[in-house]
């Protein structure tokens, strides 16, 4: 037999948490089905601005105290490091603090809010197929269930997305390489030298590909030192690996052959376009909601996550069209102009830096460090730098 429910939300990051934290407790059958059982591994900075704490407290009714106290948040601090080819440009403070989690407990937290409001936890199930026009979805192993609207959170590699049929080489060009490790610090081999408290952003140079970066956080067991950059550009055919490599020995990590390597695809300028057909709705990686400057993507799958959820409302009473249609309204009020202006501006500075040099770059920084923070931490908008006030869909707290 096939369990229906009104929603079925596959996958339970951030984006499927917020999508059933909405969705429960409204009297609806929500389903959170995730091939892992949490707490699980995800590489991840664990960076949190200001605007991912308030989307915390809108949506979960958490705050600081509960993220100390079981959502993994280790360190927080309003400082920051801007380096260009490992060379200090500016050292900053924002406004306003950068928090930073350990993700598989932040993920854990998140979803057990989502379990405390009503929504059946279902770990342990991977998908393996999907119906947009029917809500069916196959799970590895044979089992089915359907949904009267399904929440597509499963992530960068979604396998709900398969059902929309994307454009797969558009999607491609746009994704990321990214690479983190997390180092002891010590002396030795493959041991981080320094204490980092204060998170680091590195840009241009050799060792971080052109469209990318590289940054260096604190890590609840040692330093986390990561990498992006778009697949296709500023590699001149080298391996990704060896680029990381020479990033860890420009940080001054001795013999950094050794450590082993992590990497998970970052959606980097990709947002879908139409993220919702029939009845599927994608949220955060599934759909391609990064912010593509600096990768920021826990907010944006929480902000997803809760939009198709007001959406998925809005289509249970009006129909599927509706559903399409308020999703695709709330995107364009909040998440898509920061998307957008995000993308503008990181090209302009990638083209500079690639075509006049540092300059530009140093420029931007050091005239602009208190509005690129406003940016980050969601005060101003990346467009045009506006005041910014984000707007949240039905059935999302106040
Ligand atoms: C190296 C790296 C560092 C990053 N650092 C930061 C940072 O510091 N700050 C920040 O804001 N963002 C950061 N990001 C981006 C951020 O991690 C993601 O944008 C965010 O996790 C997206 O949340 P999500 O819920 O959409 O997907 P995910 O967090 O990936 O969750 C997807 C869930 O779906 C499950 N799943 C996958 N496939 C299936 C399947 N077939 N069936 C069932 N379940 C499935 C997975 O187990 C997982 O639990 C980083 C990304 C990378 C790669």
């Amino acid at each position: 037999m096939v369990k229906s429910y009104d929603v079925l939300v596959a996958g339970a990051g951030p984006a499927g948490a917020a999508a059933a934290m909405v969705l429960a407790g409204r009297g609806l059958s929500v389903a959170l089905l995730d091939r892992a059982a949490h707490p699980r591994p995800k590489l991840c900075g664990g960076l949190l601005t200001a605007k991912t704490l308030e989307a915390l407290a809108r949506i979960f009714g958490l705050g600081e105290a509960d993220l100390s106290a079981r959502g993994g948040l280790f360190h927080s601090t309003p400082e920051y490091i801007f380096l260009h080819q490992g060379r200090e440009l500016l050292r900053g403070a924002a406004a306003e603090s950068f928090r930073f989690v350990s993700r598989p407990d932040f993920d854990a937290l998140l979803v057990s809010c989502a379990v405390a409001r009503g929504a059946e936890h279902l770990p342990g199930r991977a998908v393996a197929g999907c119906d947009a026009g029917t809500g069916l979805v196959r799970l590895e192993g044979g089992e089915q269930c359907r949904g009267r609207f399904v929440i597509g959170a499963d992530g960068a590699n979604s396998v709900t997305r398969r059902a929309l049929g994307i454009d797969r080489v558009a999607w491609r060009r746009n994704l990321a390489a990214a690479i983190e490790v997390e180092l002891p610090n010590g002396r030795g081999p493959g041991l981080f030298p320094r204490a980092v408290r204060t998170p680091e952003l590195h840009v241009g140079g050799p060792s971080v590909p052109g469209a990318g970066y590289g940054w260096v956080f604190p890590g609840p067991n040692g330093p986390k030192v990561g990498i992006c950059g778009l697949r296709r550009e500023g590699r001149h055919g080298r391996d990704f690996g060896a680029i990381f490599l020479d990033f860890l020995r420009l940080l001054g990590v001795p013999e950094p052959e050794g450590v082993a390597l992590r990497g998970h695809p970052l959606p980097y300028g990709n947002a879908l376009a139409e993220p919702a057909q029939g009845r599927l709705l994608l949220a955060g990686d599934a759909g391609g909601f990064v912010e593509p400057l600096f990768g920021e993507g826990i907010f944006y799958a929480l902000a997803t996550g809760a939009h198709a959820a007001s959406a998925a409302l809005c289509g249970l009473r009006d129909g599927e069209a509706a559903a399409a249609c308020e999703y695709g309204r709330l995107l364009a009020r909040t998440v898509r102009p920061e998307l957008l202006w995000s993308d503008r501006l990181r090209w302009c500075l990638f083209w500079a830096m690639r075509n006049i040099g540092s300059g530009p770059i140093r420029g931007f920084v050091k005239s602009a460090p208190a509005a690129l923070a406003e940016m980050v931490h969601g005060r101003r908008s990346f467009r045009l730098l506006g005041r910014k006030e984000w707007e949240w869909g039905e059935g999302v707290g106040g």
